[in-house]
């Protein structure tokens, strides 16, 4: 007498991959970005000419690519079209 199923394990075995990266979040937000220019373009807020300058593409070609500038000097951030 036979009693007892069994259960094929090959075929039950799941591939779940676990993605061990060490992720670390970074608040960059209060950070410059991008690299620093000089007399290229003028912060509206301290006229400082220092500007970190950072090329942001856009997805569709059609759009301008947005350049995200940032003030060295006193941190006042603006975007360029
Ligand atoms: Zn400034």
């Amino acid at each position: 007498m036979q009693d007892g199923t069994e259960v094929d394990v090959s075929k039950a075995s799941s591939s779940i991959k676990t993605e061990a990266r060490d992720r670390r979040v970074i608040d960059d937000a209060d950070q410059q970005r991008g690299v620093l220019t000089t007399k290229t373009y003028i912060c509206g807020k301290c006229d400082s000419d220092q500007v970190y300058a950072e090329l942001q593409q856009t997805r569709s070609s059609d759009e301008p690519e947005t350049r995200i500038l940032t003030c060295a000097e006193c941190g006042h951030g603006w975007r360029e079209y």
